[in-house]
């Protein structure tokens, strides 16, 4: 593994630098030729730690389990990942199952429902149900596909990196996901490389 992410933050460290609650979701691994690599969301403990980290859901600390037996549910929710993020990397357009598959999320809002937690308002949370996350995590995305923002979302060029995030500064021009991680890698390698060719 190159050092970049030798050490791979947890899911409650994880970097929110996305800018979009769906590019955030995808960026909940890394990703190596389009394949998850590093996945944070290793089961659904994971899920539900990463949708109090957003504001999706509110759960008292004691109601998360510490760890979870693979759930169905588990898959499913990879697989949205996956073609969620081919809606953005996709230079042809998406492949008519990736259109499909998140037509299918984009139209299944479950039972959502909201409720006020702690004085703010956060999605209703049942357990197996994944709609509180699956369905505004598909409003993000479509939204933002449609809008001429979309220009603007970038893949991270860092090695073992492969997040999504949109550029929001003035002259277009941030090329990493963080300055902390990958850009400053980056620099390092260069510093060195040009150190040894000295
Ligand atoms: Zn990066």
């Amino acid at each position: 593994m190159c050092d970049l992410h030798n050490k791979v933050p947890a899911i409650k460290e994880i970097a929110l630098v996305g800018g979009r609650l769906c590019l955030d979701f995808i960026n909940t691994a890394n990703w190596i030729d389009n394949e998850p690599v590093d996945d944070r969301l290793g089961d659904y403990s994971q899920v539900l730690a990463w949708g109090c980290r957003v504001g999706l859901i509110h759960l008292d600390k004691a109601r998360i389990p510490a760890c979870q037996a693979p759930d169905p549910g588990m898959e499913r929710l990879r697989q949205f990942r996956r073609h969620l993020r081919q809606l953005f990397v996709s230079e042809q357009g998406p492949e008519p199952a990736t259109l499909a598959l998140f037509n299918q999320r984009l139209s299944k809002t479950g039972e959502l429902a909201m409720t006020s937690a702690r004085n703010r308002l956060c999605f209703d949370y049942r357990d197996h149900d994944l709609s509180w996350l699956e369905s505004p995590v598909a409003y993000s995305a479509a939204e933002l596909l449609i809008s001429p923002l979309k220009k603007r979302v970038k893949q991270c060029p860092g090695t073992r990196c492969g997040w999504l995030f949109l550029d929001n500064s003035p002259n277009n021009r941030r090329r990493w996901c963080s300055m902390a991680t990958c850009g400053n890698k980056h620099k390092a390698r260069q510093f060195y490389g040009r150190k040894k060719a000295k």
